[in-house]
């Protein structure tokens, strides 16, 4: 039988605007010893800007065969390519759209096939690219057949209160801090030190990142937990591999917040530190 106080725990952790589904989740989320983070979206606002367009041909046709290819995506990325570019698009030249998750997008149209994504879907699809470095911000790729068209420079800005809320996990017992994102090594390594997370793990597909979770429960126990925090449809094998899986609830695909355990309401990760003390102080009442 599930004590009284769970109960209480599950209420108390509705008001502080979380969902948890389970009583058994409030006793992991008292024991987290390990937190694993997701960076876009989680972290980060996940609200990209395009800041600029590096080619040799025009920039608005850059931007037009990168939105036509991101036309049925989501991805903040897709999204902020989609609102720089204003001009109207020809849908109806697209014949079909491939997502590659950790990558991008590959769009056949009747004129040709477009390739947005990053170095890794150049390297792949056997596309000569020129190299592009800038430390902060993501850099997609745009190519026509084999031809490569320009990069677009994108960036994400951090959460405001994402550096306190990873302080107030580690004073509410949280040991160790990591974040794993599939972008450049450059931006992961730039935002982890920004936000004093312990360690980095970049340039990883979805199913790298569920190897890395595996790997790290492999020194977690009933008494010490782990929880994976993400928002996107890619995260769900993540979220339903960790003993807690967190979701974020408005900027969170239904994926994720079908595979998590504990869902944050208004996506801001400060209730993360607010659940454990809340999730303590129930385990405390019912023992
Ligand atoms: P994160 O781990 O930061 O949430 P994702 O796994 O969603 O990142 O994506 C990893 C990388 O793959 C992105 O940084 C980007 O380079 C590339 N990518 C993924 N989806 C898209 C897309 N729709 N358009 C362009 N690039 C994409
Ligand atoms: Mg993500």
């Amino acid at each position: 039988s599930v004590p009284l106080a769970f109960f209480g725990g599950i209420g108390a952790a509705s008001k502080a605007g979380v969902l948890v589904k389970g009583s058994n989740y409030l006793e992991s989320v008292a024991h987290l010893t390990t937190v694993v983070s997701d960076k876009t979206g989680t972290l980060t606002k996940g609200v990209f800007q395009v800041n600029d367009v590096k080619t040799k041909e025009d920039p608005q046709k850059v931007l037009y065969y990168a939105a036509l290819a991101e036309h049925l995506s989501t991805h903040p990325i897709a999204n902020s390519i989609k609102q720089a570019y204003q001009g109207s698009l020809d849908e109806q030249i697209i014949k079909n759209i491939t997502n590659v998750a950790g990558q991008g997008v590959i769009c056949e149209t009747s004129i040709g096939t477009i390739y947005v994504g990053n170095k890794r879907l150049m390297e792949e699809q056997k596309i000569a690219y020129e190299n592009s470095e800038d430390a902060v911000s993501t850099i997609v790729y745009v190519a026509k057949d084999a031809k490569f068209l320009g990069t677009i420079l994108i960036s994400d800005e951090i959460k405001p209160e994402a550096k306190a809320a990873i302080e107030e996990m580690k004073a509410a017992g949280v040991k160790d801090v990591v974040m794993l994102t599939g972008d450049k090594k450059s931006v992961g390594d730039a935002v982890g030190k920004q936000l004093g997370v312990d360690e980095v793990y970049s340039e990883l597909l979805p199913g790298d990142k569920v190897e890395k979770v595996e790997a790290l429960l492999k020194s977690t126990d009933e008494k010490h937990t782990l929880a994976f925090i993400g928002d996107g449809i890619n995260d769900a094998p993540v979220l339903a591999r960790a003993d807690v899986g967190i979701a974020m609830g408005s900027l969170g695909s239904d994926a994720a917040i079908e595979a998590a355990d504990v869902v944050i309401m208004d996506d801001n990760i400060k209730r993360i530190p607010a659940i454990i003390r809340i999730a303590r102080k129930t385990i405390a009442i019912s023992n």
